[in-house]
């Protein structure tokens, strides 16, 4: 029996999750959960999956649960994140938290020994390279659940990484994928969120279509799996049959198949290293679909895509610069406060004022993190300030 800890429950990945957790109860069972506002999801989880705690978004959801699940303990906040992740109980940890809210949890995850199934990509981004570190020291394994990293890591099962030449990461080019870049200044919030192939959660959505989340997942991809960005490509594939792909030194090229659904790298990650039969599988028939489409991805019309090339390479605390600039932005488009294209803007303004500090250590990509936000926010309020005079 595999006992769970699953961060962002109500979200898409956790709902996912659950439901691969309720298909197999004899193999995973939810030990704990965390979600942020979503009560009456929370409440039917608990109802059907007895976990022995639950982090709550805050204290008063906390209080109120408390008196209705006496069995059950609640608490609040990050702390409470953090707790449910390093439950003594947990063998696993699965990740589906977005943003870098992730990030502490999962550290500690990790110093406790708890195993990772990693959905939460903004962890890696912003500090991958500590993240890494600590896993090696701590003998504990991190597995992708992003669709394309499980794709990549599936493909190179019992394969030599020497031979390895280059990852192909695919995207499907997002809510906009059709439109020019002139095209892109007054696209609204709803245009946005319309994904043409997966239902995801709101942000990633908004990250899949400015590619800023293609982007993050570069950077996750280097820490995961050791390679080059310079050995790191990005294809469209409009189609997204194809969630990732793998070249190697012989020219032979190993893909990764499948329909649209999360479970799929969701079950790989928990039952990893076995197969197990997927219930309710999605039907999949590539005489069907027919033909698939690859396409060299124009940096142009996706700037995004480059200057996360760019940041992965400078390293250090540029990821996380990145990172913070864009959930701030994305976050202020989803609420109508800035149009689409100035999110682009206020990424690129943030990494170009960023000034690296010398012998950077975890502690500072904290702090970095917070300023870059309070900074963005501030850009944000300033010029909502202009335009109302
Ligand atoms: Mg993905």
């Amino acid at each position: 029996m595999k006992k769970i800890s699953l961060l962002g429950a109500t979200g898409s990945i956790g709902t996912s999750t659950l439901d691969v957790i309720e298909n197999n109860p004899e193999v995973f069972s939810l030990v704990s959960f965390s979600f942020y506002k979503n009560m009456d999801l929370a409440r039917r989880i608990i109802q059907k999956f007895q976990p022995v705690f639950v982090a709550c978004g805050d204290v008063e959801q906390a209080a109120e649960l408390a008196t209705e699940f006496p069995n059950t303990s609640f608490r609040a906040g990050v702390d409470g994140l953090v707790e449910a992740a390093i439950h003594p109980e947990v063998d696993v940890v699965l990740t589906a938290v977005t943003g870098s809210i992730g990030f502490r949890p999962t550290i500690e995850a990790i110093d406790h020994g708890k195993e990772i199934c990693l959905a939460n990509k903004e962890t890696l981004v912003m500090a991958g390279q500590w993240v890494m570190q600590k896993a090696k020291e701590k003998q504990v394994s991190i597995l992708p659940v992003d669709s394309e990293h499980s794709a990549i890591f599936q493909c190179l099962q019992g394969q030599d990484k020497a031979g390895l030449r280059k990852l192909i990461i695919t995207a499907s080019g997002g809510s906009f994928r059709e439109k020019k870049r002139e095209e892109l200044a007054n696209v609204t919030v709803k245009e946005a969120l319309i994904h043409p192939n997966w239902s995801m959660g709101r942000k990633i959505t908004i990250d899949s279509s400015t590619m800023v989340n293609k982007g993050l997942e570069v950077i996750e991809a280097h820490w995961l799996f050791d390679v080059d960005y310079d050995d790191i490509e990005v294809v469209l594939h409009k189609e997204s049959i194809v969630h990732s792909m793998v070249t190697f030194e012989d020219g032979a090229m190993l893909a990764q198949l499948g329909p649209s659904d999360m479970r799929e790298p969701i079950l790989y990650a928990l039952s990893y290293p076995k197969r197990m039969k997927m219930v309710g599988e999605k039907h999949f028939s590539l005489p069907e679909i027919g033909t698939l489409h690859f396409e060299t991805l124009d940096e142009e019309r996706f700037p995004m895509l480059a200057l996360a090339f760019k940041v992965g390479k400078l390293g250090g605390s540029f990821p996380t610069v990145y990172n913070a600039a864009n959930e701030i932005a994305a976050n202020a488009f989803l609420e109508g406060r800035i149009h689409y294209l100035d999110i682009e803007s206020y990424i690129t303004k943030a990494v170009e004022s960023h000034e690296e500090i010398e012998d950077l250590q975890l502690e500072d990509i904290v702090k970095i993190d917070e300023a870059t936000r309070t900074l963005v926010s501030s850009w944000i309020l300033e010029k909502e300030r202009i335009c109302k005079r």
